[in-house]
């Protein structure tokens, strides 16, 4: 072990016993990664851009050949549930199987000048890096790392300490896939150490990141200094408006798991609803019989809705929110979770006394979701609004116009109007305000991953 080496012991989130203890890789080896991933740059950018696109496709079928093993890794390194964690997996194959067209269509522009031709390309940008966070470890890692490999660049990415198991695997999984050694490499390590280090390094393009508000932050004030691209997605607290002339049965089943899933460590989480006062009652009484019949347990069983919290500091966050908070918090009802060994927390549904509650204001990241009235569609967009971030939200309406006037009326970047759509690989995906800059996935992704370079051939003798 080289003496930059530490090790991080990985613990099961549902028993707290230790799956396996990794080692963690220091400055030297990032350095070192990076070196590598410049020094296949030009090889990888010159693979015919069919060849490229069929690598991308075998590496999305090799995945598809280990989500068993990649969804069981994620179930036991980040306590997901197996319905959840097999989607997970099977959504890194259709992002690689999406973005493997790319190379073909990488398409750049012809623009009527005098003199001449004009056209313009999209070019890579060289080795970007990917920071990854522990809430969705293998959805968030091939946001990044599939479009950025299409667009002809070679990848970094890092992993968050606590998840780091699936991003390994599908580091050696690329490797087997046929993708050349350096192209994409997988660093785990403290993002003090590797994470800073991707943003200081000269040779890094690029810093694809996905976390906290605050951390986002830093790196864009550190990417100044080297006028480094950036990509941030960030937190969220985003509302779920359900009006009076909405089904308010079907908003009602379906609140439970739009702040549930992932117990709740979802960024796209609805942790704020709006429920218009005249129908207030009538859906707290359908919400608490839907959320009371969530099933809370072992990840791995077939019919769990909702396992664990990922560490037990981030137990101790939600409490602290809650059971252990400064400001008085008027818990409406709870479902129930497992005692004993494992970061249980039961699904929480809290009364604010205002918007100025810190349980209405500050995202909690678990299974915690406040509620207040609103009286009409202004009041409702204003406190929908009424928040510093702004990355997704539902509205809950019969009334197709004012489904069309609320979802343009929010500061969001992702609505859903009577659903809560997840996120689409196929479909732009970010935030507004302290939600992040940039978008994700979809089809202008690429633009993200290249710059354009506009080149002029002088026709005249
Ligand atoms: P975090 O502390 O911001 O960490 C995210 C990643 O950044 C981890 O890999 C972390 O490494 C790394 N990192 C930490 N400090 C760094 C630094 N100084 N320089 C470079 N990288 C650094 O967030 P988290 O605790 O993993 O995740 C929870 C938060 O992420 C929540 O607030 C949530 O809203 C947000 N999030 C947002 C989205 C989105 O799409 N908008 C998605 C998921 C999560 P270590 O693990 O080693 O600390
Ligand atoms: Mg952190």
């Amino acid at each position: 072990m080289s003496p930059t080496l530490t090790t991080h012991a990985v613990v099961n989130p549902a028993t707290e016993e230790t799956v396996r203890t990794i080692d963690l890789v220091g400055v030297e080896e990032t350095d070192a990664a990076i070196a590598k991933a410049v020094e296949v740059g030009p090889a990888w950018r010159g693979i015919a851009p069919a060849d490229r696109g069929r690598l991308l496709r075998r590496f999305g079928q090799v995945v598809d050949e280990h989500l068993e093993e990649l969804a069981q890794l994620e179930v036991t390194n980040a306590g997901h549930t197996i319905g959840n964690a097999r989607w997970e997996a099977g959504n890194v194959r259709d992002v690689l199987t999406y973005y493997s067209a790319a190379p073909e269509r990488l398409f750049g522009r012809q623009i009527p000048v005098a003199g001449g031709l004009d056209v313009t390309f999209k070019e890579p940008l060289g080795v970007v890096s990917v920071i990854v966070p522990w809430n969705f470890p293998m959805p968030i890692a091939g946001w990044g790392f599939a479009p950025a490999l299409a667009a002809g660049n070679t990848v970094v990415l890092k992993p968050a300490e606590l998840t780091p198991l699936t991003a390994i695997r599908l580091g050696d999984l690329a490797l087997e896939a046929g993708l050349p050694e350096g192209v994409f490499t997988v660093l785990a390590g403290k993002g003090s150490v590797v994470g800073e280090r991707f943003v200081t390094h000269p040779d890094v393009r690029k810093v694809c990141f996905t976390g906290s508000t605050a951390v986002g932050q830093g790196i864009m004030r550190k990417a100044a200094d080297s006028l480094k691209r950036i990509t941030l997605e960030l937190g969220g607290k985003s509302a779920n408006i359900v009006f009076d002339d909405a089904d308010v049965a079907a908003a009602a089943a379906a609140a439970p798991m739009s702040f549930l899933d992932n117990a709740g460590q979802d960024c796209c989480a609805r942790s704020r609803i709006l429920v218009q006062r005249n129908v207030f009652d009538a859906f707290m009484e359908q919400f608490e019989a839907a959320l009371q019949a969530v099933r809370v347990g072992d990840p791995g069983d077939e019919s769990t809705e909702m396992g664990p919290l990922v560490s037990s500091g981030q137990r101790d966050t939600v409490r602290g929110y809650v059971d252990e908070s400064d400001e008085p918090v008027d818990v409406a009802f709870r479902g129930s979770a497992p005692e004993g060994k494992g970061w249980w927390y039961p699904p929480t549904v809290v009364l604010p006394k205002s918007t100025g509650d810190k349980v209405w204001r500050e995202e909690i990241f678990g299974p915690v979701v406040a509620v207040l009235p609103f009286d009409d569609e202004a009041d409702a967009i204003a406190k929908a609004n009424d928040t510093a971030y702004g990355l997704s939200g539902s509205i809950w309406t019969k009334d197709l116009g004012r489904g069309i006037r609320v979802a343009r009326g929010v500061e969001a970047g992702n609505l859903s109007v009577n659903s809560h759509s997840s996120v689409r690989y196929s479909t732009p995906f970010g935030g507004f305000k302290a939600s992040g800059i940039g978008r994700e996935l979809g089809p202008d992704a690429l633009d993200a991953f290249t710059e354009t370079k506009n080149v002029f051939f002088n026709t005249n003798d």
